[in-house]
């Protein structure tokens, strides 16, 4: 594997450059950052090139070298503080041939570009002229024919940062998440102002050729009807509208909300206005309707916890790619393919992306539908089975489902159940839900759920069914078959953390003796450890990393104006997730996880580090984040007190516990979506199994960019049983992103 480390030998003085372009996005800043800082852990040299390609084009001041302190204090800032442009000079050949000569004359021939597509267009035609362009730069004098020999090639990688998550190939864009989570802040503030008032709003949000923040928003805001460009309404969809939000106040909903994405037309192609849609609402149904149309907010404030690791990781892979590349295979663009990090030719997803409006005009909604990926395709289908409140198939069997949730509390647990009740009725089922995990599920404390009970679930945070730790014990599981027997339950969902997944490999076991138990059952992966087999990631862990990056900055604030050490410590129990991510997306110099121990030998490393970073380097910040049970004796006030003592003076230091706020508040948007497509899933598997009488056991995950269910015994034997974590931590790896990215060489 190719790291920064080992390109040491060769990458030492090469001369690489950065810049952002196009519309602005959250999460520029990381990966420039991480462009930056990874050339100078190789021993390169790289430059800002200020203002996207007009930085190129003027050269000077534009490009500019830049230092580890360049790229600091820039996590958390929204924007780009490099600058971006849309340039039009660089356009034409004359603008190209000043940015080549530009770059050759500094002797640079490397470039990372992150922008939308209309950027990366602009690096596939730049790159393929380089050439071209050199020669006519030679014949007018203006490079010597050694610079032209000296570079041949323009090595270029590129990164998607654009809101809309438009890219055709991979999964989120850099800035989409952030912006999700400026649209969710917005929409569950005028969900609580339209249900006090029942008032309909129509909120429209970014995206001309892209529905994907408008779909989420709905699927995850719990909305009444979305506009996408994707899918443009059949004639007489006004009146079709109008009926489903009847059909949702009838069903007991007390605010309405349409999501019109700022790119929807009709099908003769004429854009939809929020003013046509608040009007037509307005006089069919009576009801008072106002629009907010959430503009530029979107693409402000600070940035996410998820588009500052995943940008500082792209970051990190582009840099190492053009520093290691020789520039004859075609440049790639990275992005993310679920959890993994994927190259994708930057020519054939530029096209591909371009073709989507293409085909969207010529009427190909299925082509640009699939071309959006399976994730937009599922939530487009989910979607438009959770808007709709009228259940679409009969019980006559009164077939039962049950939802339970066990263990530590994750937000999100409400956003599950809900949408099991919803998809549930949907389908033809009862649902009930038990009240305080198997405990309550042994004294029979359960209740039909009805929509209209569970309206309003989606963005709550806690558990409103009640959970508990309790996992049973052999002699409770005769009380529990009863119970479940008794109640008609035929098969479970299980919204739940280690404990659940521990409760019901048991009940699992134990089936053959107790008839109750001979179920179908399903695990959704719920909580904040991310510690669960089957799955990448769990519901809640994002809301909990959110907070664990949010109490970095303000500790990072609090110790501006001093020269002090912080040790953070996140939960987690034996995983390290939430310590390594906090500390990767926070900017944490060293993080203590308890996969990886913690030595005198390393501390000593640490110690020594930190005194020649202060001394030679006029560091005024040390921290490090650990996780809980990173050592038993190496606790945080140890660590404190041992980097206060081997300070000698130099700092003071402090600690912080973030504690249970980590469990608390509203699940993020990337929660909610990862609940309900994993919810739909289980619920999905369940029918199935009823309907054939398969009473297997599963748990469901979201593992390499797909939904997949899991035989439970199969995945637990994946698991280390006694430190409660999967054998397999895709996350892990990231510690050498950080150690490269936060902790400068000295
Ligand atoms: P985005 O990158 O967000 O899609 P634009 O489409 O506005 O935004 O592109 C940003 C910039 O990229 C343009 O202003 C221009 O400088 C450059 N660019 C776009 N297309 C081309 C092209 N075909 N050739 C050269 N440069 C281009």
């Amino acid at each position: 594997m190719v790291t920064p480390e080992s390109l040491r030998d060769t990458a030492t003085g090469v001369k690489v450059g950065v810049l952002t372009s196009g519309g602005d996005a959250q999460g520029m800043n990381a990966a420039v950052r991480a462009v930056v800082r990874t050339c100078l852990f190789a021993g390169a040299q790289p430059y800002a090139i200020m203002e996207g390609y007009q930085g190129l084009t003027v050269g000077g001041a534009g490009i500019r070298p830049f230092a580890w302190d360049d790229a600091s204090g820039i996590l958390n800032r929204g924007g780009t503080v490099i600058g971006t442009f849309r340039s039009r000079d660089f356009q034409t050949r004359e603008g190209m041939l000043k940015a080549a000569c530009n770059l050759v004359t500094q002797g640079i021939d490397r470039l990372v570009v992150i922008g939308g597509d209309g950027s990366l267009t602009g690096l596939d035609e730049f790159a393929s002229h380089w050439g071209s362009l050199l020669d006519d730069l030679v014949a007018q004098g203006r490079i010597t024919d050694d610079q032209r020999q000296a570079h041949p090639r323009l090595i270029h990688a590129g990164l998607v940062g654009s809101i809309d998550n438009d890219l055709v190939g991979t999964s989120l864009t850099v800035g989409v998440d952030s912006a999700l989570h400026r649209i969710q802040e917005a929409i569950d503030a005028i969900a609580s102002t339209a249900a006090s008032h029942q008032r309909c709003f129509v909120v429209e949000v970014m995206g001309r050729n892209c529905g994907y923040l408008a779909l989420s928003t709905a699927v995850s805001g719990g909305c009444d009807y979305v506009l996408l460009p994707e899918l443009p309404p059949e004639d007489g969809w006004e009146q079709a509208m109008c009926d489903q939000l009847r059909r949702s106040r009838l069903a007991g909903r007390k605010d309405s909300i349409v999501i019109l994405a700022e790119g929807a037309t009709t099908r003769a192609g004429e854009p939809i206005s929020a003013e046509h849609v608040r009007s037509t609402i307005e006089t069919e149904l009576g009801e008072e309707t106002r629009v907010t149309i959430l503009g530029h907010v979107q693409r402000g404030g600070t940035p996410s916890a998820y588009d500052r690791w995943s940008a500082t990781w792209l970051g990190y892979e582009a840099a190492t790619y053009v520093l290691s590349a020789t520039g004859e295979e075609p440049g790639p663009v990275f992005g993310f393919h679920g959890e993994q990090v994927i190259q994708v030719p930057l020519v054939r997803a530029v096209a591909d992306t371009r073709s989507v409006p293409q085909l969207i005009k010529a009427g190909k909604y299925d082509q640009a539908m699939a071309l959006r990926g399976e994730e937009f395709a599922d939530l487009a289908r989910i979607f438009q089975e959770l808007s709709d409140p009228v259940r679409t198939q009969a019980n006559p069997a009164d077939l039962r489902i049950g939802i339970i949730h066990v263990g530590a509390l994750a937000p999100g647990m409400n956003t599950a159940a809900k949408t099991a009740v919803w998809l549930g009725i949907s389908r033809g089922f009862t649902m009930v839900g038990i009240r305080d995990g198997f405990l309550g599920l042994a004294a029979g404390d359960m209740t039909e759920l009805t929509w209209k009970a569970v309206d309003g679930w989606n963005q709550e945070g806690g558990a409103v069914l009640g959970t508990r730790r309790h996992v049973p014990k052999v002699e409770e599981l005769y009380a529990i078959s009863r119970s479940l027997e008794s109640a008609g339950i035929q098969a479970l969902v299980v919204i739940g953390g280690w404990n659940a997944y521990a409760g019901v490999q048991l009940l699992n076991d134990e089936r053959s003796r107790y008839p109750g138990l001979q179920i179908p059952i399903v695990c959704v992966p719920a909580g904040i450890d991310n510690n669960l087999p089957g799955t990448s990631m769990s519901i809640g862990a994002d809301a909990a990393l959110n907070v664990v990056v949010d109490c970095i900055d303000k500790v990072k604030m609090s110790a501006s104006a001093t020269q002090r050490c912080f040790v953070i410590e996140t939960m987690g129990r034996d995983c390290g997730y939430l310590a390594l991510m906090g500390g990767l997306a926070g900017g944490a110099e060293q993080v203590y996880l308890h996969e990886t121990g913690i030595t005198l030998q390393g501390l000593q490393s640490d110690f020594d580090w930190l005194r020649s970073s202060i001394d030679t380097h006029g560091r005024s910040f040390f921290l490090a984040v650990r996780n809980v049970r990173a050592k038993a004796n190496y606790t945080t006030k140890v660590l404190a007190h041992m980097l206060d003592e081997e300070g000698r003076g130099r700092y003071d230091t402090r600690t912080l516990t973030i504690g249970h706020i980590q469990q608390g508040g509203a699940p993020t948007p990337a929660d909610r979506l990862l609940a309900t497509r994993l919810t739909d899933a289980a619920m999905t598997q369940l029918a199935s199994q009823l309907s054939t009488g398969d009473r297997a056991v599963h748990c469901v995950g979201w593992y390499d960019n797909e939904i997949r269910l899991t035989d439970i015994t199969e995945a637990m034997k994946s698991t280390d049983r006694k430190r409660q974590r999967p054998n397999d931590q895709w996350w892990l790896g990231l510690k050498g992103i950080l150690d490269c990215v936060n902790r400068e060489v000295v």
